[in-house]
């Protein structure tokens, strides 16, 4: 199929290597969970994890990637703010990105969204209820009114993201908090979608629902265009009519010596 989709999945991928139990849930990492539950005809699936030289992310690499997919929690810190700057300057220019639940405290989210993005969390294999409120949008389709993971941890609410954040979904948790689960931004040209499923020590990453949202994402978060910021300095498309005062270079009213 041709204008494939070229996707890079991004993993901190530490957990899977020192802990068993997400080992066992992953043992090639949620990355390639993740890949292989999205996987499609229109989809050119990429890894690139912490640990490669430049965390996987050379210029050749985000250069080529239409939508970057990224999953961080402990090591947000080991993540060099050169390769945050190469990022960013990128989803300026058209990159779709998808931020996945630890993320949330990601240096490439925080830097996007210009906010702290903290919020409550609690680990007790509590039931969530994602209710679908965007059902016309794009990253919504197949799913129902809701959707529900019978283990989860919790993310509750205040989240400290910019207000000019689309709401696609909104969590319930069995202990009573509630969260923005999926939330859309729009930085220059490229688009953003924070979704909150995805702590390492549950099977989140099998669950058909999240990887659908995830598919989803990928589709709409595709760039229409890439296109580098830059300030000319143009000329004018009229003629600009003479003025009887001139203003001078800087807009002030030249003085006149009498
Ligand atoms: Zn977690």
């Amino acid at each position: 199929m041709a204008n494939k989709i070229k996707v890079t999945i991004w993993n901190e991928f530490r957990h899977e290597m020192h802990l068993e139990a997400v080992r066992k849930l992953y043992p090639e990492g949620m990355h390639k969970a993740i890949g292989a539950g999205i996987k499609a005809d229109d989809l050119e699936i990429g890894y690139a994890v912490l640990d490669e030289p430049e965390h996987g992310l050379t210029e050749a690499v985000v250069n080529s990637t239409d939508v970057l997919i990224w999953w961080g929690h402990c090591a947000h810190a080991e993540v060099a703010d050169e390769i945050v700057r190469r990022i960013h300057k990128r989803v300026l220019e058209g990159m779709g990105l998808i931020v996945l639940h630890s993320a949330h405290f990601s240096k490439i989210f925080q830097a996007l969204t210009g906010t702290n993005c903290s919020l409550k969390w609690r680990e007790a294999a509590e039931k969530e209820r994602l209710w679908n409120i965007e059902p016309a949008h794009p990253i919504t389709q197949g799913i129902g009114e809701y959707f529900e993971l019978p283990y989860t941890e919790m993310y509750g609410e205040r989240f400290d993201i910019p207000q000019d954040g689309k709401i696609i979904f909104m969590s319930w948790f069995e202990g009573g908090e509630v969260f923005r689960s999926g939330v859309t931004f729009e930085r220059g040209h490229g688009k953003i979608f924070y979704f909150r499923p995805g702590h390492e020590t549950y099977p989140i990453f099998y669950n058909p629902d999240v990887l659908k949202v995830i598919g989803n994402a990928v589709r709409w978060a595709r760039p229409l265009l890439f296109a580098e910021h830059t300030a000319p300095n143009v000329k004018p498309l009229e003629k600009i009519s003479p003025k009887e005062a001139d203003f001078g270079v800087a807009g002030i009213v030249q003085q006149v010596e009498l």
